[in-house]
């Protein structure tokens, strides 16, 4: 049984110009005992995806439809404040963007995670001091950095503090939101470590790890969904997707990952001829059928009426996309 078990998600932005589809139609599963990389370039809806897990749903952000049930609490069914008591930090904790708003700059790292703590869960500060403490020394971190302000910790220090901080109640599942990027090659291979730490520990039962970042996410993840444009366009595990992208977008993806691999490039040689041109869609008014079809280089008649649902072309591989239609 799922974990996480999410069905027609939809998750809009209302704002007077429109409502921007960045979460529309989702369906997925996260499983106990696995890592799973959501990948995708800014703007494919990651982060509001992410958001929307965490039940950090504020206006103009709307859940407009669907169904999330965390580990057996059908957290749509209940009022959102209501539902956040319930899992957050223990069925479900994030680890936001941008490690330095994510702590408050004029605490100390142990008065911000009492505070997160007493307002969260009721739990008093000295016990909230000793459970960081603790999960600090089994993740090898400096117990020391729990008595500096944020600005006093290195970019990767946060990065790692904030792992401990997230996984102190062992929640069910982590939802990490580009915990890597802006960091140097060597720190983040630190992070992904103590990802990998908390997660091989069993401090929590899955990862979900987002990242524009596929070379990243191929270092961790057990599974890949690649998204794009508010809809999920591939899922499959790591190994597959990258010895057999089936998506044109996931191809490409890969073909103009920032960092060339050769391996991976001569996995995708039928798109060298192309690049990933062009942006992603708006989201107020994305194209009809398929979202990519503009930029598609291999675009059919039937790409730009007709949207697709995802198709299971093998065991545990899905795809969106008209190529992998039997006529
Ligand atoms: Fe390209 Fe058509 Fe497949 Fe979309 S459905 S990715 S436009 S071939």
């Amino acid at each position: 049984m799922a974990l996480l078990d999410v069905e027609r998600l939809r998750a809009y932005y209302m704002l007077r110009r429109g409502s921007v589809k960045a979460v529309d139609g989702i369906d997925m599963q996260i499983y106990e005992r696995e890592i799973v990389g959501i990948v995708g370039e800014s703007g494919c809806g990651k982060t509001t995806l992410a958001r929307v897990l965490a039940l950090d749903i504020t206006p103009p952000l709307k859940l407009v439809d669907g169904r999330i049930v965390i580990d057996d609490i059908d957290v749509t069914q209940i009022p959102i404040p209501e539902a956040r008591k319930r899992v957050s930090g223990t069925k479900v904790a994030i680890i936001p963007q941008a490690a330095m708003n994510a702590l408050v700059p004029t605490l100390r790292v142990r008065d911000f995670i009492a505070d997160v703590l007493k307002e969260k869960r009721g739990i008093e500060k000295k016990e909230a001091i000793e459970l960081a403490k603790k999960r600090f020394e089994e993740l090898n971190l400096p117990i020391r950095a729990l008595d500096l302000y944020p600005f006093e910790l290195s970019g990767g220090m946060r990065q790692r503090a904030l792992i401990a901080l997230a996984t102190l109640l062992n929640p069910s599942i982590l939802i990490a939101d580009e915990p890597t990027s802006a960091l140097d090659v060597s720190t983040q291979k630190t992070v992904l470590a103590t990802l990998y730490e908390v997660y091989s520990k069993g401090f929590v039962k899955s990862i979900i790890f987002i990242s524009h970042d596929i070379a990243t996410v191929r270092q961790i993840a057990t599974r890949i969904i690649v998204m794009y444009a508010g809809k999920i366009v591939e899922v499959g595990p790591t190994d597959e997707i990258i010895e057999k992208p089936l998506h044109p977008y996931t191809k490409l993806l890969m073909y103009s990952i920032l960092t060339p691999e050769i391996q991976i490039r001569k996995r995708v040689d039928e798109v060298k001829h192309y690049r990933l041109v062009g942006e992603p869609p708006s989201l107020i008014n994305p194209p009809q059928g398929c979202r990519f079809h503009p930029r598609c280089p291999f675009a059919m008649d039937i790409c730009r009426k007709e949207e697709l649902t995802m198709i299971e072309v093998e065991p545990r591989r899905y795809v969106s996309c008209w190529l992998y239609v039997k006529k």
